[in-house]
């Protein structure tokens, strides 16, 4: 449907009026100290996601530049956090919580997913900066193969293909027709097209990314780009970082049978435990994916916790296997110049502020 002009405008007029709103709102809650973490998060176990942590020039050139922080961005996040809770990996945080223990501000777990390169190269110097350790998390077989994720994979080639003339923009087309996706178009393609092939299954969703990742000659991404070394993953957790399992093959755990689920819990914590030398503890869903069943096979392979993309601060009572967290997403805590705001973060982590999943 395509919206006349005056549509429109009335439709970013509202936008514009929504955010004033919510950011005066945030700012009054924050000065009145009724969002502040020491009183909303007192008695609650909160942990913090982060995925990649880029300079802006490689931000630019990311397809999802959603998922990424840059290392100053990330150096303010923490500035906040160490000011406002007491902060660490998530196993310790988490048996401190359940043990009782009273702190004087409210625990968090700092969380890094994928196991991206740019964790080691940018976010490890600003954590080790504060002082504060944390937990990352790591698909095996794609450290093993130092394969992007599947989504990466598909978003460079997407974000090639319209680059190369009229003829890579309708190859792209014709092959997402072929595939029958139906994409819902929201201006921004690459999320189309990752979100449509989340529906997809996992054979389909595998050869859709080949042939685009073909077709566009993308095999070869930046180096920015590339996973961690098992080496590299070995030198974090001898600085103490907790190191957890994030899958075998970062596939979708609900839509796994019960061979390829106890596959993908069971011999990731094995490998990992093999190449480490340390207990591995903590689960992570990919793409946060769980269900009873898939909580049942993390508890059953020995794991002593696993965290979801749920939005949410956890209590005593809550499900030690389907954990909640906080993804941190850089520009929904800056005003319109691009500068931090704790009250917007206060007020997005206080349980107050509806509609996070966007
Ligand atoms: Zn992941």
């Amino acid at each position: 449907m395509l919206l006349g002009p005056a549509q429109s405008t009335r439709i970013a007029v509202f936008l514009m009026v929504k955010t004033l709103f919510r950011n005066s709102l945030a700012n009054i809650l924050f000065v009145t100290g009724i969002t502040a973490p020491e009183r909303r998060g007192r008695g609650r176990f909160s942990i913090a996601t982060f995925h990649r942590v880029l300079p802006e020039a490689d931000r630019l050139a990311y397809p999802f530049p959603g998922l990424v922080v840059t290392p100053e961005e990330l150096d303010t996040f923490l500035s906040y956090f160490t000011k406002h809770f007491d902060c660490g990996d998530l196993e310790t945080q988490h048996e401190r919580y359940l043990s009782g223990e009273i702190t004087a501000r409210p625990l968090l777990a700092i969380t890094f997913d994928d196991a991206q390169y740019d964790n080691y190269k940018y976010a490890r110097p600003v954590l080790a900066k504060h002082r504060v350790k944390a937990s990352f998390f790591v698909p095996i077989l794609a450290v093993e193969r130092q394969e992007l994720l599947w989504h990466d994979r598909l978003g460079f080639a997407i974000l090639s293909l319209p680059k190369q003339a009229q003829e890579g923009q309708e190859r792209l087309m014709q092959i997402l027709t072929a595939t029958g996706l139906a994409i819902k178009a929201s201006g921004n393609l690459v999320s189309d097209v990752v979100s449509a092939s989340k529906e997809l299954t996992l054979e389909t969703r595998l050869q859709l990314v080949a042939s685009l990742v073909e077709i566009s000659g993308t095999s070869q991404t930046p180096e920015f780009a590339r996973l961690m070394t098992f080496e590299e993953i070995g030198e974090l957790a001898s600085d103490g970082h907790e190191i957890g399992s994030h899958s075998m093959t970062h596939c979708l755990m609900p839509e796994c049978d019960d061979r390829a689920l106890a596959y993908e819990v069971a011999e990731s914590r094995h490998v990992l435990q093999a190449r480490l030398g340390k207990t591995i503890a903590t689960f992570c869903y990919p793409n946060g994916n769980s269900d009873a069943r898939t909580a049942l096979a993390v508890a059953q392979a020995g794991y002593s916790r696993a965290v979801t993309t749920t939005w949410g601060s956890n209590g005593q009572a809550a499900e030690r296997f389907q954990l909640k967290r906080y993804d941190m997403v850089a520009k929904r805590v800056q005003d319109s110049t691009g500068n931090f705001v704790p009250a917007l973060l206060a007020f997005r982590m206080s349980g107050f502020y509806p509609g996070l999943g966007s």
